[in-house]
């Protein structure tokens, strides 16, 4: 299937084109979810369902390999999470399925130390090793948010999720041209698991910094010896590392794998991803942006690193799916966002801070 082929802005835009390449492009984005889950899983569209109806969603290098489409980038473990009144039932309904328990070697849970969960916000995790030398890792949140533990991840290469319905990339203009910003403040509680993943993406080009000035296209410009444009932060792009974010915001990618079919009705209905307990965040990082991003931010303020957040319900379409907005054929991470956006949300009383 050609499709297959298309990387992920490519594949939404032509299945809006008619009905027929719908259902092919849409077919093709499951398609990309389940052939990675199927090295772990003998069942992966059961899996997904299972995992989505206890309100855990997919992170890690698979939501990563989800977004890239690279065949070849396969990690050797899935990372699922989940809020902190979820996990246990999600844990049992992962252990109990008879499909997945014949290929459990052994599974342990591990509480982290109340140091690293702070920092990670992971409040424990299960890991289930499979007979292949795979492994399920399932994450508790520190909070009533399962993204939490996402914001806290040692780069925006692995801040993006992926659901029975949904998906949501925080920094694609980044993570789909291979670049990350690295959250320097995490990496002192890396696991074995960081270090695997980092080996992994360095493997596949992934160039990562703590400024995003690393990157020619966001360095200042000389010319003839000369600066002639002012150090920007790239805020206007959300790539600013001290701004807070959230999925939804003109930033972010956030897509459904069926939105005419209503998918996104159902992630409103079922507070499932990008709404019902998510968060607002910023990168745990050193840089400090010299336009006052940490203390002049118009969603977080100077020195809060995340929020949990409720969004409800999406009255002012900035959550609209970036592959049914014809009006100007992009996604709507290439637009430039309205500041007022987040008001209106906290105006309208849609956007709950809990
Ligand atoms: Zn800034």
């Amino acid at each position: 299937m050609f499709a297959d082929n298309m990387d992920i802005l490519t594949v939404a835009r032509w299945r809006a084109m008619c009905r027929i390449n719908y259902a092919h492009g849409t077919s093709s984005l499951r398609r990309t979810l389940t052939n990675r889950l199927r090295a772990f899983v003998p069942s992966p569209h059961a899996f997904v369902d299972l995992v989505t109806s206890h309100g855990g969603i997919f992170g890690g290098e698979v939501a990563l390999s989800f977004f890239l489409r690279l065949d070849s980038y396969r990690p050797s473990f899935v990372e699922i999470y989940s809020s902190n009144y979820n996990y246990e039932k999600l844990c049992e309904a992962i252990l109990d399925d008879p499909s997945i328990s014949a290929r459990i070697k052994t599974h342990s849970f591990f509480t982290n130390t109340h140091s690293h969960a702070i920092h990670r916000l992971v409040a424990s995790s299960l890991n289930i090793h499979l007979s292949n030398g795979l492994s399920i890792l399932v994450h508790q949140s520190y909070t009533c948010s399962p993204f939490a533990p996402m914001s806290r991840t040692p780069s925006t290469a692995l801040s993006n999720f992926v659901s029975r319905y949904s998906f949501g990339c925080s920094h694609p203009g980044l993570t789909l041209a291979r670049r990350a910003l690295l959250a320097d403040k995490v990496t002192p509680s890396f696991t074995p698991y960081d270090s695997a993943t980092f080996e992994r993406l360095l493997s596949h080009n992934f160039s990562i910094s703590v400024s995003p000035s690393a990157w020619p296209e966001y360095r200042r410009v000389f010319e003839d010896g000369s600066l002639w444009t002012p150090e920007v932060c790239w805020r206007e792009k959300f790539l600013c590392p001290n701004q807070g974010r959230f999925f939804g915001d003109k930033g972010s990618l956030v897509g459904y794998f069926d939105p005419l079919g209503g998918d996104k009705g159902r992630c409103v209905k079922g507070q499932l991803a990008p709404f019902g307990p998510m968060l607002i965040w910023r990168i745990m990082t050193t840089f400090e942006c010299g336009d006052g991003c940490e203390y002049l931010d118009e969603v977080l303020d100077q020195g809060v690193t995340y929020i949990p957040v409720l969004f409800r319900s999406d009255p002012v379409g900035e959550l609209r799916d970036s592959i049914l907005d014809r009006r100007t054929g992009t996604a709507s991470l290439y637009r430039f966002t309205s500041t007022a956006c987040l008001d209106r949300y906290i105006r309208r009383g849609q956007f709950v801070t809990m």
